[in-house]
């Protein structure tokens, strides 16, 4: 049988990630990766979670071994309303508000299911969140990008493109902005308070929603806490996304959106179809684990070990990297990710040939455009590997880049 013939529009244009690609050289013996953007296993609370598996499981099997609905465990989005209280502030939630999914990457694919069409037109970030790329791409919506500066997006971008969509009579094909305030992945950068409100007022005036994904906000490890978009706008220019990926296990696939009911059910309608329900079990062992143990403490440990290998990584670009006139980074204020930037010239995808070589990984920042253009940027992850091996990665680099650097001509 020949498949091209009877594979569909959106199965002609799957494609394997570049990320997935290039992280099959990372087991390689001797390698070290900052590629990997997953989390320290280290900092998963195994014991803890183990007991309380064994407990629902015997104890509440009527339930945790059992179909779920499709709007997930009232127990966890009891716990859940209440953690969203504490963290951020936000009040007034009630369970209609409130959709668990597997992964906040679900909660991604059924916004864009139930807000996209192929006339469409969606804002990102430039960098893009790689998964929200993908999932938004299923619909074949049009993409625009704002770039991300130091403080956040680039509003001003980003109010000069309404208004010429809005002139060309476009902008009801708008919508949503995407955005990943805090700790942006790949970009590390967060989105200042003033951009917050600016970001707000704008989306008020062409009547656009926002959707906040916010893997990362308690990874926070300097600075000060800023207010959510959701927090300061509401459930009417505001969804929210959630997920324990990065703050308990990404292995229980659980997020959530958080937003207005009639939002939050056409999103469950969507979900119904997709999977019917998120497993009960993950959803209860949350649940029991957030009741017993205060969740912010026990960040606490994993908040000093990012800290810790985050500075370390800074410090050592600080000192292999100073003297190459252009390179430069972001140090994020928490989240898993470094942000790094070559002079011109520097293709990073192009220098992964060389890095391969040398058994040193990182993320090409051409993985985060939506067009695959060149980029002399890269992600680096802190997360994974042993202080020292960040030391010796960041050495291991420099010597790329050096060699890349001559072999072009470009120092
Ligand atoms: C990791 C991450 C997610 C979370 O994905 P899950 O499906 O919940 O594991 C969502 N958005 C961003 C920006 C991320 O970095």
């Amino acid at each position: 049988m020949e498949l091209e013939s009877k594979l569909s529009e959106v199965g002609m244009n799957l494609r394997s990630s570049l990320i997935r690609e290039l992280l099959k050289y990372a087991s390689v013996p001797g390698s070290i990766s900052f590629g990997g953007g997953v989390p320290d296993p280290n900092t998963f609370p195994r014991h803890e979670l183990a007991e309380i598996a064994k407990e629902v499981i015997e104890n509440e099997y009527a339930y945790t071994l059992q179909y779920n609905t499709t709007e997930g465990d009232d127990e966890l989005a009891k716990q859940m309303i209440k953690l969203l209280e504490r963290i951020y502030g936000i009040t007034g939630l009630d369970r209609p508000n409130l959709l668990f999914t597997t992964g906040s990457q679900q909660a991604l694919d059924l916004l864009a299911r139930v807000l996209l069409d192929r006339d469409s037109i969606c804002f990102v970030e430039f960098p893009v969140y790689l998964g929200a790329a993908s999932a938004f791409r299923m619909t074949f919506t049009k993409f625009e990008t704002v770039p991300l500066l130091d403080d956040g997006m680039d509003v001003d971008y980003l109010e000069k493109k309404l208004k010429e969509l809005d002139l060309a009579g476009k902008i009801r094909h708008v919508k949503f902005i995407y955005t990943v305030p805090n700790f942006h992945n790949p970009a590390g950068v967060t989105m200042s308070l003033e951009k917050r409100k600016r970001l707000i007022e704008i989306a008020e005036r062409y009547g656009i929603p926002i959707l906040e994904d916010d893997p990362y906000g308690l990874l926070r490890f300097e600075g000060e806490h800023l207010p959510s978009l959701y927090k300061l706008a509401g459930p009417d220019r505001v969804i929210l996304l959630n997920t324990f990926s990065k703050i308990l296990t990404p292995g229980l696939r659980i997020g959530v959106i958080i937003g207005r009911a009639d939002i939050v059910r056409k999103a469950t309608l969507a979900k119904q179809a997709a999977d019917l329900c998120s497993p009960s079990l993950n959803q209860r062992i949350a649940a029991r684990f957030l009741e017993r143990y205060d969740l912010l403490e026990y960040l606490k440990l994993g908040i000093e070990l990012y800290k810790k290998k985050k500075d370390t990584m800074i410090k050592a670009l600080e000192e292999n990297f100073s003297d190459i006139k252009g390179a430069k980074w972001v140090n994020p204020q928490g989240g898993l990710f470094v942000w790094f930037t070559l002079p011109e010239g520097y293709d990073t995808m192009e220098m992964f040939e060389i890095a391969k070589e040398k058994k040193i990984y990182y993320i090409p920042g051409e993985a985060f455009t939506i067009d695959d253009s060149k980029s002399s940027s890269m992600r680096l992850s802190f997360c994974l590997p042993p202080e020292e091996k960040i030391i010796e990665g960041v050495k291991r680099l420099k010597e790329v880049v050096v060699e890349y650097g001559k072999k072009k001509g470009l120092m």
